[in-house]
């Protein structure tokens, strides 16, 4: 399995726009943050989790030729802006079928009407087979088993997903121990890690190394990154073994 990660920051990336903090200004090219998206292939299927506003860029970057699946974790605009962009894959597959909750279903549905729209739709417009996931039911893409986790983004709920033995959380604040117990000596956990400083609706570091301490996974890579934890290489000194700073482009066969 190929877990090649898209885009590893925040809501606003890094460098934020304008910005004149040092992170924004660095030259290490892993400081350089689009926004946070994975890409998981297995022997079975090509997966991707959420679609941002640089979708477009992350697909020409890691060269992805295929999505068999389209899965959201949330309907915020740094998960999803980019939908219009499986343009592409439409063009060459056909209908995209995507995986979210119902409730990120109807939002996409509100924000992207021409892409759900079965009359008189736009030639050139992408489509997409809506498939809706539930709490405590996993489902298969291809023949690839996907669990879905559930988990809060302060007070909204998030999807994490279980592939094999790969999980993939982001924007997780709280997470009930029943949720931890399914993931728990998963061999590789990636999780989302804002800053040092305590945030409202996301993990901060005391946050996740305690949630990673819960899980116990042989590796974990630390994704959705603000330029308030600073530079790369800084923030990989401060954490434990077989803990790791994510960053963008990073690929990992397993
Ligand atoms: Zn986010």
């Amino acid at each position: 399995m190929k877990i090649y990660f898209l885009g590893t920051g925040t809501s606003q990336g890094i460098p934020v726009i304008g910005s004149h903090h040092s992170v924004c200004l660095s030259s290490d090219e892993k400081d350089k943050r689009l926004r946070v998206s994975v890409w998981i292939e297995t022997e079975k299927a090509s997966i991707i989790i959420d679609c941002g506003p640089d979708f477009r860029q992350q697909m020409l970057n890691s060269m992805c030729q295929k999505v068999d699946a389209l899965l959201f974790t949330h309907e915020h605009a740094d998960h999803t802006a980019g939908l219009d962009d499986i343009r592409p894959f439409y063009f060459k597959q056909g209908p995209i079928p995507v995986y979210a909750h119902q409730r990120v279903l109807k939002n996409l549905e509100k924000r992207f009407d021409y892409i759900f729209e079965t009359e008189n739709k736009y030639p050139g417009a992408p489509s997409i087979i809506e498939n809706e996931v539930k709490v405590d039911q996993p489902f298969l893409v291809n023949d690839e088993l996907i669990i879905p986790i559930d988990a809060l983004h302060g007070s909204l709920q998030v999807f994490g997903y279980k592939i094999q033995d790969v999980v993939y959380l982001t924007d997780v604040k709280t997470i009930e121990s029943s949720e931890i117990e399914k993931i728990k000596d998963c061999k590789v956990l990636i999780i989302n890690c804002l800053r040092e400083e305590p945030h409202a609706t996301h993990f901060n570091l005391e946050e996740a190394l305690h949630f990673i301490s819960l899980v116990r996974p042989k590796t974990t890579y630390l994704t959705h990154i603000s330029h308030l934890f600073g530079f790369h290489e800084e923030i990989q000194k401060k954490l434990p073994v077989n803990v790791f700073v994510a960053y963008d482009n990073l690929e990992i066969n397993i």
